[in-house]
């Protein structure tokens, strides 16, 4: 159970995916992209799901959330589901091409 269970199970102004506040895709648990800069949902924040969601549930939060460090910049992160090890899309992009690099030098080392 992360954050987006939470939202979908307990927040009053979540309805099939929109926040009716905002009268927009609940960002909690929809990516959005704003002046062409992409926001996950672990990096949304919501005053009224903090305060009215997360305040009431804040026992089950501790439970919920177990921080791991990032393999990529070692940052700390609420991974949101237990096989993540990235605390973001862009970490584990970066550490896929990191992989790739390193694939690639050996196939050329083998080929000259
Ligand atoms: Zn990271």
């Amino acid at each position: 159970m992360n954050r987006k269970v939470l939202v979908k199970s307990k927040c009053a102004n979540y309805v099939d995916g929109m926040c009716v506040v905002r009268d927009i895709a609940c960002p909690l648990v929809t990516p959005f992209e704003y002046n062409g800069h992409k926001f996950l949902c672990e990096e949304a924040k919501c005053e009224y799901f903090e305060k009215n969601v997360v305040g009431i549930d804040k026992v089950v939060e501790v439970k919920l959330f177990t921080y791991k460090h990032c393999n990529q910049c070692n940052k700390p992160f609420k991974p949101s589901s237990s096989a993540s090890n990235y605390c973001s899309d862009n970490c584990r992009a970066l550490a896929r091409k990191k992989t790739h690099r390193k694939f690639n030098s050996k196939r050329q080392i083998n080929h000259s």
